[in-house]
């Protein structure tokens, strides 16, 4: 089964909720996978547009 991401965040989500922003709107239609260890200083978290560290998801639909 393919994991399932934040709609709003692209953070993986094991549980009920989202670690973020504590919503429940999630997908599994995702493509690409990065791990970001330090948002402060990726250009890749700013190109995508995350603020913390944490996996992402790299689209969501
Ligand atoms: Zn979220």
């Amino acid at each position: 089964m393919r994991r399932k991401v934040c709609k709003d965040c692209r953070v993986f989500v094991d549980g009920g909720e989202c670690p973020l922003c504590k919503g429940s709107q999630f997908t599994t239609n995702w493509t690409g996978r990065i791990t970001i260890i330090d948002a402060q200083k990726s250009s890749i978290a700013k190109r995508i547009g995350v603020a913390q560290k944490g996996e992402y998801a790299i689209k969501t639909r």
